[in-house]
């Protein structure tokens, strides 16, 4: 028995690594052609005002919906496409397709919010980023405002990019930090940093009734923001109890499935006009 057991695991080892492999292998030809074939989207998730109870921005989130595979999570392509340098010229798409749906929603009467789009440590390195921005805002006529950048904390590990996070600032461009709390930001950084506002990471929210530890973590996480005069929102708030919580302890605005689930432009509207 254990000598047939340890044949049959062999087995379903090397044949888990061949699906492995071979899925890592369709995305990585699939991507490279995805974008002239048009298969990226943006899907768009509303940020909310704790205090107003407005719609204050909103996130750009990728969606790949490729041929054969069906939808593709950027969590599994975004670090492919980092990986054989095609990370910015999807990033460079998702940036045009963001300003120019938001001037588009400006155009036709809704109300001026600002659109977050992320851009991924890597993204952040390239040399021509701050001309590209600077050229994607000329085109769209986007006000420089109604653009969000998130980044996260490993941006602030290189001096380039330090300096590349001032020229977009001095544009007028807002500055966030997601998934803050995850990385390792040495606070004395953080207060000489171009930073409008902090996104508490999701997984600090999930239990913050239930966990003593995340409790701690998002009440100090909201007070360094006050004391730095930065603005914080909270992702992945899915319940009720968890909206109140973080009203209560004046966390500034919240994201998640409680609000609304990332959806395509159209429906976005929808929700919106609601
Ligand atoms: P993120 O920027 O931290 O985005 C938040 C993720 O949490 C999104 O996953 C969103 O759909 C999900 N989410 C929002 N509300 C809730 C909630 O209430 N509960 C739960 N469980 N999840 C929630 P998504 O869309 O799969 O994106 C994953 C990550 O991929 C993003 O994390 C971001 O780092 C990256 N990403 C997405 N779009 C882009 C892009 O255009 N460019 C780059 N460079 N990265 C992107
Ligand atoms: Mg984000
Ligand atoms: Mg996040
Ligand atoms: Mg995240």
């Amino acid at each position: 028995y254990v000598k047939d057991n340890g044949k049959n695991n062999h087995h379903f080892f090397a044949s888990f690594m061949n699906d492995k492999t071979e899925r890592k292998m369709e995305i990585d030809k699939g991507l490279r052609e995805a974008l002239e074939k048009n298969q990226f989207e943006l899907y768009y998730q509303p940020k909310m005002d704790l205090v107003t109870g407005d719609i204050s921005g909103v996130e750009a989130l990728i969606r790949w919906h490729h041929p054969e595979m069906g939808m593709i999570s950027p969590v599994e392509f975004i670090p492919v496409a980092e990986e054989i340098g095609l990370i910015a010229s999807i990033g460079e798409w998702a940036l045009q397709t963001a300003c120019t749906q938001c001037m588009k929603w400006q155009n036709s009467g809704f109300p001026s919010i600002r659109v977050a789009v992320n851009v991924s440590t890597l993204q952040f390195r390239q040399q021509n980023l701050v001309s590209t921005v600077r050229r994607i805002l000329k085109d769209s006529q986007l006000n420089p405002k109604c653009l969000e950048l998130e980044i996260t904390e490993s941006v602030m590990q290189n001096t380039e990019s330090i300096h590349k996070l001032f020229e977009l600032k001095a544009m007028g461009i807002y500055m966030s930090i997601d998934d803050f709390g995850t990385g390792y930001s040495s606070l004395s950084y953080l207060k000489r940093m171009p930073i409008d506002s902090l996104k508490i990471d999701k997984s600090f929210i999930n239990d913050i009734h239930m966990d003593p530890t995340d409790t701690m973590i998002v009440t100090t996480i909201i007070n360094l923001a006050k004391s730095l005069n930065l603005r914080v929102i909270a992702e992945g708030v899915e319940t009720a109890e968890q909206l109140q919580f973080l009203k209560q302890h004046k966390c500034d605005e919240i994201q998640g499935f409680f609000i609304s689930k990332p959806v395509p432009a159209r429906e976005f509207e929808m929700v919106w006009t609601k």
